[in-house]
């Protein structure tokens, strides 16, 4: 019969940061926070997230028991300057579509537990900050992230796991509340550009930027344009301001290399010029919350970035992009972009683009050109 020691010796030998045993209780306090704030997640439910079913262990696995948490510790390597200033870090890493590297470390620990005689599931919809915490795995920060008690230096670079199985062990004890030092003066409330952040370990979904990238369905408000800088996929600054992250931000890495190796797949060019075939096989792997149906939004972003840059080489690509391509939303970005690099050739191009266009891409145009 194995022990929670055997577990736990076994996970990390699997190299991960941290483990922790919590039952397979309901979290009936988290689905009562959604219940509440249907406003700001109702839109998981229409995205398919299951965030509510997932609050109950045993709709993912009736003989559930306890749930083994295990914590990845991310950012253990460098990434290019070029990335990490457009995505956020746990996504230039991510092997959730092509399963090789975390998930066979996954997939080794649950054949561990199998060959034990023990069954398990690994549920996507599961509360797994909640768990971690139930699991007394560490403390919340203001900006509603996970802080460990003791993987990647108590930072939030980490990653909970939640591991539903049919077998009971003692729970840890519970941990939580807000682990702040009354000396930060709230660092990642003042710096989230979106003002996401509430103060109290919450946060609304709805205006953070990793939301926006990614699950917006419309192009960005002009009044957020700005906000969201560079940031295309995701975005670190709450994490990189935290002085609680400054051990693990500060330490010596090596150059992550799949990283490497896929950089100029997404240089911001790459991507604004990109055909359904390069998305597919070249970022969708690695970036999947956008289906190949949204081209126009991950362009969006781009050309979002771009104007944000204020980099006037990018004026030619902006250009030929708003020429290539039909989606309206894009067309508007571009013109957004260009008229917030400004100059004469950006300009220029705003004048012989306003000739033809019509609807928001018309109403862009004559606001970049300070006309509206
Ligand atoms: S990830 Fe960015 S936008 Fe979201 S809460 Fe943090 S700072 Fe704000
Ligand atoms: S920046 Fe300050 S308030 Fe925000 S999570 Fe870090 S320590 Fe807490």
């Amino acid at each position: 019969m194995l022990t929670r020691n055997d577990i736990v010796e076994k996970a990390l030998a699997l190299d991960f940061g941290d483990v922790g045993f919590t039952t397979a209780e309901p979290f009936e306090a988290q689905l009562e926070y959604l219940r509440n704030h249907q406003q700001e997640y109702g839109w998981t439910e229409k995205v398919g997230l299951g965030l509510m079913a997932g609050t109950d262990p045993r709709a993912v696995m009736p003989a559930a028991k306890s749930i083994i948490v295990l914590l990845e510790s991310y950012f253990r390597e460098a990434f290019p300057s070029t990335l990490e200033g457009h995505f956020g870090r746990c996504y230039l890493d991510d092997d959730r579509v092509t399963k090789d590297a975390l998930a066979l470390r996954i997939k080794a620990f649950r054949s561990f537990l199998r060959e034990h005689g023990i069954d398990s599931k690994v549920p996507f919809n599961l509360p797994h900050r909640a768990a971690a915490l139930r699991a007394g795995m560490g403390t919340l920060g203001k900006n509603a992230l996970l802080y460990s008690r003791r993987a990647a230096l108590k930072s939030s670079w980490v990653l909970p796991l939640t591991v539903v199985v049919d077998r009971e062990w003692a729970p840890d004890s519970p941990s939580g509340g807000l682990g702040c030092p009354d000396w930060c003066r709230n660092v990642c409330v003042a710096a989230c550009p979106t003002k996401a952040i509430k103060g109290n370990g919450a946060i609304d979904p709805r205006k953070c930027i990793s939301f926006m990238t990614y699950f917006g369905r419309e192009i960005t408000p002009r009044e957020l344009r700005e906000p969201m800088g560079l940031y295309v996929y995701g975005c670190d600054r709450c994490q990189d301001v935290c002085p609680r992250n400054l051990s693990w931000l500060s330490r010596e890495r090596a150059m992550n290399a799949r990283a490497e190796a896929k950089s100029k797949d997404f240089d911001l060019r790459a991507l604004l010029h990109m055909d359904g075939a390069f998305f597919k096989s070249r970022v969708w792997p690695h970036m999947f919350y956008m289906s190949p149906n949204n081209l126009w939004k991950w362009k969006m972003n781009v050309a979002r970035a771009m104007g944000n840059s204020l980099d006037d080489s990018y004026v030619p690509d902006l250009i030929r992009a708003c020429e290539e391509n039909g989606d309206d939303r894009l067309r508007g970005m571009i013109a957004w972009a260009l008229g917030r690099i400004g100059g004469s050739h950006a300009k220029g191009a705003l004048e012989r683009l306003l000739a033809g266009s019509s609807g928001v891409v018309r109403e862009e145009i004559e606001a970049a050109l300070g006309r509206a």
